[in-house]
């Protein structure tokens, strides 16, 4: 592994053919941070910010969540971390929130759904990142979204925050990007609506593999069943690509299947423009990418029916 890291180092992640696509890390602690610049990836796709109330007994403050996020950017110095807002619930409990119970958690109070309901918690969550912003190179990105009305009610929260801020003389990046993961059926449908709305996707193929295929993907009995590489599911990854590059934003891939290399050369031929993967898997797919070559193009794209 060192002499391949060694060998990639300050290589650029670019095709025979010439095609050039981002390798970044998908981290769940600030510890992971530092883990994602040794394996040289270009940045964090996916910092899953859970770990922030998981680990705690009560609500994490604003003071807490911004020295994690502070520091992700300055240990990063430069490059690029995607701060995903909480997404809670579903198989991820936690006592202090006090959830109801629900039949169907997968189907139920999580995420942003769980966020615009606790406008207070999830302001906190979001003023703690923008001030961070002053720090690093921020981005925000909300999960489980399935509609524009969600999206619209995050950049007004933004808004009013980023206001706030501007009359308390506090600083933080005003471009901080925005953006959205497609997990749901519903968001890889309407992305042609959504990618007006919003400065990048990333898809999380975890969770829209679930929704798609009807799969519990906790459900150990279904395993066989759970398949990222039905077609319906690289459909929904070529139109969600196809919808990004007609408005002119990117598209990232952050869920497992980023990571699969039999598929990095089909993401390829289908424009994705980032792939996010967990640390110990970076320098596989850098590696892959710099052996792909595209001049199959139209044949892969064919073998999924576009
Ligand atoms: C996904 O759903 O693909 C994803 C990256 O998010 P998580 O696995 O945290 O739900
Ligand atoms: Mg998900």
């Amino acid at each position: 592994a060192e002499a391949l890291l060694q060998s990639l180092r300050g290589q650029e992640n670019v095709t025979k053919d010439g095609r050039h696509i981002d390798v970044f890390a998908n981290v769940g602690s600030v510890a992971d941070v530092g883990l994602a610049l040794q394996s040289d990836a270009g940045g964090v796709g996916l910092f899953r910010s859970e770990f922030l109330y998981l680990e705690n007994s009560d609500y994490p403050t604003e003071g807490e969540q911004f020295a994690a996020y502070k520091a992700a950017g300055e240990i990063l110095a430069g490059r690029r971390v995607i701060i995903r807002t909480l997404d809670i619930g579903a198989d991820k409990q936690i006592g202090y929130f006090q959830l109801p119970k629900e039949e169907n958690p997968a189907l139920g109070y999580r995420a942003i759904r769980l966020c615009l309901d606790r406008e207070e918690m999830f302001k906190t969550q979001l003023r703690a990142i923008l001030c961070a912003s002053a720090f690093g190179n921020l981005a925000i990105m909300v999960p489980m979204v399935i509609s524009v009305e969600e999206v619209r009610r995050v950049k007004t929260l933004l808004d009013g925050l980023k206001a706030e801020l501007r009359e308390q003389g506090v600083k933080f990046d005003e471009g901080i990007p925005l953006g959205i993961m497609i997990e749901t059926p519903a968001a890889a449908l309407i992305a042609d609506e959504l990618a007006q709305e919003v400065d990048f996707f990333s898809i999380g193929t975890n969770d829209l593999t679930q929704y798609t295929l009807a799969i519990d993907r906790q459900n150990a009995q279904l395993e066989s069943l759970y398949d990222p590489h039905h077609k319906a599911i690289l459909r929904l990854i070529c139109r969600v690509v196809e919808s990004a590059h007609q408005a002119g934003i990117w598209v990232g891939v952050c869920g497992e299947l980023g990571a699969d290399l039999s598929l990095t050369e089909t993401f390829l031929a289908l424009g994705v423009d980032e792939l996010s993967v967990s640390p110990g898997r970076v320098l596989a797919v850098r590696r892959q990418v710099r052996a792909c070559d595209l001049s199959r193009r139209e044949e892969i794209l064919a073998a999924i029916g576009r």
